[in-house]
């Protein structure tokens, strides 16, 4: 399986979802970049093999990079402009900030688990991508330093919007992020704020995605918020 393959299953299920989604198609800068990037750096090596499917796959620790439909979709729904920050949280494998970076100015991204950072960072030194900026922390208290993003995504799913990520957000800035339960129904959710600061929220499809574990987090004995 190839990566044009990969990008074809993503056409067909963008085709498949349009009632939901309202897309027939996705942005072409965003396509580009996905045919671009390779994913198959971003999976341990014995899944390298199926790096194309269009489905998730397992990265450790019991996290896993999401599904190429999903990424594609996520970043298509942000409307990405050159001179935007965006926010990740959920680093997990590094693929979502690596097709986020080559679309926008800076990339800041947070992840709890300090091994996968510690894979992530390395990933993006090797493959050039300059412009992200990594932390362990708990990510449902966003990143405040560097904070107001233009954009946020959110790549687990939470049980509500973090009140911290709406204040990060910029006027007239977006938030995507997964709502919902492990075992149960979560759903996409874009969150707009305009800029008034009024706050606007949208369904836009069923997912299914790992939980974002809000809790403190512990490196090192010094406890990380
Ligand atoms: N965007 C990732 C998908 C990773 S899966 C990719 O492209 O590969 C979700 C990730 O969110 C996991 O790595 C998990 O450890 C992380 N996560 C869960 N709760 C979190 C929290 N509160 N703060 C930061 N990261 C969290």
């Amino acid at each position: 399986m190839t990566i044009d393959k990969m990008i074809n299953e993503i056409i067909n299920e963008v085709r498949y979802t349009h009632s939901l989604t309202g897309k027939k198609k996705l942005n072409d800068n965003v396509m580009k970049v996905m045919a671009n990037t390779p994913r198959e750096l971003f999976v341990p090596e014995y899944l390298r093999d199926l790096a194309f499917e269009n489905g998730p796959l397992p990265i450790g620790h019991g996290q896993s990079i999401s599904q190429p439909y999903i990424v594609a979709l996520m970043t298509d729904i942000l409307e990405l402009q050159v001179d935007h920050t965006v926010l990740e949280i959920g680093t997990g494998s590094g693929y979502q900030a690596a097709i986020l970076s080559s679309l926008c100015k800076k990339v800041y991204t947070v992840e709890r688990i300090n091994e996968l950072n510690v894979i992530s960072k390395k990933r993006f030194k090797e493959l050039g991508y300059d412009n992200i900026e990594t932390r362990v922390g708990n990510g449902y208290e966003g990143w405040k330093e560097h904070a107001p993003y233009d954009r946020i995504i959110v790549t687990a799913a939470a049980q509500h919007i973090p009140a911290p990520l709406i204040k990060q957000l910029k006027p007239g800035g977006r938030l995507v992020l997964p709502i919902g339960h492990m075992s149960l129904h979560q759903e996409l959710i874009v969150v707009n704020k305009d800029h008034n600061n009024k706050i606007t929220t949208q369904s836009i499809l069923g997912v299914s995605f790992v939980p974002l574990i809000n809790d403190p987090v512990r490196k090192h004995g010094v406890t990380i918020h």
